[in-house]
């Protein structure tokens, strides 16, 4: 693996420790429209440390694919602002990196898995060719080499039978091993960070368990820090160390997943967490939010949640509550967290 160079290593890091696989401070991503900047992300900061896997939980439209692609440096600059205090992945600063710098990072440190793997694999290549063409590229790799390096990183990933699948073409694999086979492309080259945005939403209950089984053996074996986008509380429970919960751009709870299931500070995780399906639910009717998630265009005033919360009072139409800490290794943006997080459940 090409290491980072050494003048963009932060200074302040102890020496001996690795650097965070990603540092996030303040970021902020805005969408020109004719109607003015379509605030989508506002002021999100996410810590994943080497071998964590931080969840990043929230409805639909909430802005966790838009945080994604603004760590990635995927945003197109013509319609798009992005601005952060700090984004730094594994140590190497992005905003210092010049678009074929950020495009030698993304696969080789940083790599991010979406949940549609169909389209974003190459129907015409076999996958061998595909992964192989990775190792030849960033690491001048022989056919050969890049041949047997596929194989194996295949096989890392649980296809059965992998040195035989190589000259297989993606149509040839279930919905479940392409899901595995876009794991394998965007690990092949060991990348410190590893994004998954809904990485198993299109598939099945069991073969969706089958990949965080695999990502969290992944991030282990590999010791790469992963940030797992999901708007599915049972996949939190599954395999995530930390949560961060977004709604309407905003992070508004970090916790511990143990934590967070047991108490949320928030009335948002709190309301997430009563509307999961559990079997004493069975038969009765599923608790549901009640009122839908904002558009950033028209955000509401004050908390961005508060007309849909039950704990809402008069002061949170009109105060933005900021997210901070409610007990150790705790934050919540709300301004009645302690209140919340002493209900007993
Ligand atoms: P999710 O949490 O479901 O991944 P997204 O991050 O995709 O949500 O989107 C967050 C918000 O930003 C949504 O309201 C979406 O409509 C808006 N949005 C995303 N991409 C664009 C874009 N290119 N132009 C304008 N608005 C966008
Ligand atoms: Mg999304």
């Amino acid at each position: 693996m090409t290491a980072a160079p050494i003048a963009e290593r932060p200074s302040a890091q102890p020496p001996g420790e690795p650097t965070p696989a990603l540092r996030l401070r303040g970021l902020s991503v805005s969408f020109h429209s004719r109607r003015g900047a379509i605030p989508a992300v506002r002021d999100v900061s996410l810590d994943v440390a080497r071998g964590q896997l931080l969840a990043l939980l929230g409805e639909s439209g909430s802005g966790k694919s838009v945080t994604a692609r603004a760590i990635m440096g995927l945003h197109d600059a013509r319609t798009t602002d992005v601005s952060a205090t700090t984004l730094e992945v594994a140590g190497v600063n992005l905003q210092t990196q010049n678009a074929d710098e950020l495009r030698r990072l993304r696969g080789s440190t940083m790599s991010l898995v979406f949940q549609d793997a169909l389209s974003a694999l190459n129907p015409v290549l076999t996958i061998g060719d595909q992964i192989g063409e990775l190792y030849r590229q960033h690491h001048g790799a022989s056919r050969k080499r890049a041949r047997s390096q596929s194989a194996e990183m295949l096989s890392l990933v649980g296809i059965p039978g992998a040195t035989a699948r190589i000259d297989d073409y993606p149509h040839q694999f279930s919905g479940g091993m392409r899901q595995r086979l876009l794991i394998a492309m965007a690990i092949a080259l060991e990348p410190e960070l590893l994004i998954a945005d809904e990485p198993t939403t299109a598939l099945d209950v069991t073969v969706q368990a089958q990949i965080l089984e695999l990502l969290d053996r992944l991030r282990r074996e590999l010791n790469m820090g992963v940030l797992l986008i999901t708007h599915d509380l049972g996949v939190v429970c599954e395999v995530a160390d930390s949560v961060a919960v977004m709604y309407a751009g905003r992070i508004v709870e970090t916790a511990s997943a143990d934590a967070l299931f047991d108490r949320p500070a928030h009335p948002y995780a709190e309301a997430l967490l009563t509307s999961v399906p559990t079997l004493g639910h069975v038969g009765s009717e599923l608790p549901v939010i009640p009122g839908s998630p904002p558009v950033p265009a028209a955000l509401p005033s004050g908390c961005a949640f508060h007309p849909r919360c039950a704990w809402a009072v008069e002061s949170c139409r009109t105060t933005r509550p900021e997210l901070r800490t409610v007990t150790q290794g705790r934050q919540a943006a709300c301004l009645r967290a302690e209140e919340v997080i002493r209900v007993e459940r």
